[in-house]
């Protein structure tokens, strides 16, 4: 096959080193540093350019909010609509928007009793640990080691970076040691928190009975390393431990939300968590967030009881622009003529079963996984229960180097090991296609090196 021709200059490089003048890390996110410096000039549907001119099949999508695609024109309507509307963030009073993106996005999650929005996973999350402190009265959180579920300081410290930062696997049933992803946590505040595997119940058991658990927070399937299902009957055994011990269950769905399912991955496995989060690809790529869950624990927003109300507050929260971006989003996916979520599922399932093919037929012992629209692959012999099977077994360089040479052949998958691929309803079965004949290439390539 025709390999698409590439041009290569130093203007990504150049950009990063002009920015770092003035940004520390040359760009606002630390988590898009890799070691392959790409910078981008624009993107539309599944695809995006980079500043050379090179186009790319996009599976990284952001870190997955795009599920329509980049530059969706039903969302581009909608915004300039909220401009002719002269819409602005008038922060003075209720708007009649945010109530109607609220019942929209109660009908697609239906688990869910009240909602509130805000601008990021992060916030999202943080706020729904303190709520359910502010119900329990309590303030131990147990944490799911590999779970990414924020930048904050509550839940900014479950262990993602080496098997020496773990200091080796604890048994099942056990605590690992605290490992915050940031410096600057109090030691007070880190105190609170306990990291434990996924998929060990024993574990959540044995803290819930030594400490007072205000709650527990996991993405219910974790994204951040790939993707790692829950074992059947995990996420049940999970509610039981929140009911008998009296802790909050918080799903973190900022990744699984709208992409697992229009009704999140709560709806997939039909357990009920108390709150949840909400982010990514419920606006198809603009900033905003969302607290979702029973109505006791939702209201506490407006307790009579001062030592029990907890502060909802932020400037830019449910911005007039963003909300009708998202309500266009929300639209769309919940549209049963177009069938979003049919159509990603096929398309996904195709991706992924060629992706296996493609490793078999090259001797390769790989596991791809898939969930929704959402795959990633790994070189280990079965889908992994935990991070403890990713870090220790799978083979990070290959990895690593067959997503720099999908690079190269105008396939992009984020250039860090094991981080998951998302298709979009952008995307073509000519999309995925090609995107099976560069990994072809690509391994052919690896071989023959
Ligand atoms: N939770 C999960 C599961 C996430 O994947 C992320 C972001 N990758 C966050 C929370 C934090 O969201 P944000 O980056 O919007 O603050």
């Amino acid at each position: 096959s025709q390999l698409p021709s590439r041009k290569v200059s130093d203007k990504s490089q150049q950009i990063l080193e002009r920015n770092s003048r003035f940004i520390p890390g040359g760009m606002a996110s630390v988590n898009r540093r890799t070691s392959q410096t790409l910078a981008f000039a624009r993107g539309a549907g599944a695809y995006l350019w980079d500043v050379d001119g090179n186009r790319y099949v996009d599976y990284h999508a952001g870190f997955a909010p795009y599920i329509l695609g980049h530059n969706d024109p039903d969302q581009q309507a909608a915004v300039n609509q909220s401009f002719a509307d002269q819409l602005s963030n008038f922060g003075s009073g209720p708007t009649e928007q945010e109530g109607e993106l609220a019942e929209l996005f109660l009908q697609c999650v239906p688990t869910a009793e009240r909602v509130q929005f805000l601008n990021s996973g992060s916030e999202a999350t943080a706020q729904a640990i303190r709520v359910s402190r502010a119900a329990t009265g309590r303030e131990h959180v147990i944490l799911i080691q590999g779970s990414y579920n924020g930048n904050q300081n509550v839940v900014a410290a479950n262990l993602m970076d080496s098997v020496e930062m773990l200091g080796g696997r604890q048994a099942a049933g056990g605590e690992y040691p605290l490992n915050p992803i940031t410096a600057g946590i109090p030691k007070g505040e880190a105190a609170l928190l306990h990291p434990v595997e996924f998929n060990d119940l024993e574990a959540v058991e044995n803290i819930a009975r030594r400490y007072e658990i205000a709650a527990l927070i996991t993405e219910p399937v974790l994204q951040n390393i790939g993707i790692v299902k829950p074992d059947p009957g995990y996420h049940a055994g999970l509610r039981r431990l929140a009911d008998h011990y009296g802790f909050k269950l918080i799903f973190d769905e900022v990744k699984t939300g709208f992409r697992a399912a229009l009704g999140g991955y709560q709806a997939v496995c039909g357990v009920t968590p108390d709150l949840s989060t909400f982010g990514k690809a419920i606006a198809n790529g603009f900033p905003i967030a969302a607290l979702a869950g029973k109505t006791e624990l939702m209201e506490l927003a407006m307790s009579s009881d001062a030592t029990r109300r907890v502060l909802i507050a932020g400037t830019y929260n449910a911005h007039p622009v963003t909300v009708s971006a998202t309500l266009a989003c929300l639209r769309k996916l919940a549209d049963p003529e177009l069938d979003v979520y049919g159509y990603l599922d096929r398309l996904s399932e195709r991706l992924t079963d060629g992706l296996a093919e493609c490793f078999d037929r090259h001797g390769l012992t790989a596991t791809v996984v898939r969930q929704g629209s959402a795959h990633s692959f790994y070189f280990l012999p079965e889908p992994p229960r935990n991070w403890w099977e990713i870090i220790s077994g799978h083979n990070f360089a290959l990895d690593a180097k067959l997503r720099s040479l999908l690079i190269e052949r105008g396939v992009y998958y984020f250039p860090t090991p094991t981080k998951q691929g998302s298709i979009s309803f952008a995307h073509t079965a000519e999309d995925i296609e090609f995107t099976l004949q560069m990994m072809d290439d690509a391994i052919g390539s690896l071989n023959n090196a």
